[in-house]
């Protein structure tokens, strides 16, 4: 039944999205990107295995991109801000500005020096279309070619959708509580795995918990937490720690982020 293939196709393109979000927030940006916290080599593995056929994404690629956009949020030359770009140019084409920026070597080999030289990317991991492709071939024979083209499509809209989300809506609408441009809105969070609480994070990229406050949501924290628990990952900290007097989170952990 080609109707039935195609809502199998929309709900195996939404949950390869939620599953690509997840590793994106726990591995390659609060564990690569900010080193928020550290995990099992196998559990590693897992997660790049994750991205490689859910995104293609080449993690030192996205962990200088980001970096760099941590360390010139807002200003020139922040490589997506909406401040600098405009907000549709983020929201409708963030992935051609990361594009952008990955391919330019000097931000790879500044921003992600600790990165460098790993042999099973360079080998095998690196290769973007391979891992897409076994991706895509997971979901035919799950379901055939309607589910396999429906749920690619569903999943690189979506996903494509939600990272330029964090990206533009989360430095122009919603709740600022810290001293940046980034903005917390928990709707987001719910479907990007705590990203969303995109304010709190700038306040203190190295906190591995991005939610600080009551009523605000962050699903990654459930996931590490188990991971904690079961000793395959260790968290640098889970919240920032706040001056008394400020209420802002203090420098010391701001300034450890890179
Ligand atoms: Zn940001
Ligand atoms: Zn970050």
């Amino acid at each position: 039944m080609v109707v039935n293939s195609w809502i199998l196709g929309v709900i195996l393109g939404l949950a390869t999205t939620q599953l690509a979000v997840m590793a994106t927030t726990i591995y390659l940006h609060r564990g690569l990107a900010h080193k928020a916290l550290t995990m099992d080599k196998r559990v590693a593995l897992v997660f790049r295995f994750i991205i490689w056929i859910t995104t293609g994404i080449r993690p030192r690629e996205w962990v200088a991109v980001h970096r760099k956009h941590h360390a010139f949020t807002d200003e020139e030359p922040d490589p997506h801000s909406p401040f600098i770009l405009g907000f549709w140019k983020v929201q409708l084409a963030n992935a051609y500005y990361y594009r952008r920026e990955a391919n330019r070597r000097e931000t790879v080999n500044r921003y992600a020096k600790d990165l460098l030289g790993n042999k099973l990317d360079e080998k095998l991991l690196d290769r973007s279309f391979l891992g897409l492709g076994i991706g895509v071939a997971i979901l035919y024979l799950i379901g055939g070619w309607e589910v396999a083209l429906v749920g690619s499509l569903v999943h690189v809209v979506s996903y494509l959708g939600i990272s330029a989300a964090v990206n533009a809506i989360g430095h122009t609408y919603g709740k600022r509580p810290y001293r940046n441009l980034a903005t917390n809105n928990n709707w987001l969070a719910f479907i990007s795995f705590g990203e969303g609480q995109h304010n709190n994070h700038h306040a203190a990229p190295t906190a591995a918990k991005l939610s600080f406050a009551r009523r605000e949501y962050d699903p990654a924290w459930t996931v590490i937490k188990l991971l904690v628990k079961t000793k395959l990952m260790t968290v640098r900290h889970a919240k920032p720690i706040f001056s008394p007097k400020t209420g802002q989170p203090s420098g010391l952990v701001e300034g450890a982020s890179l």
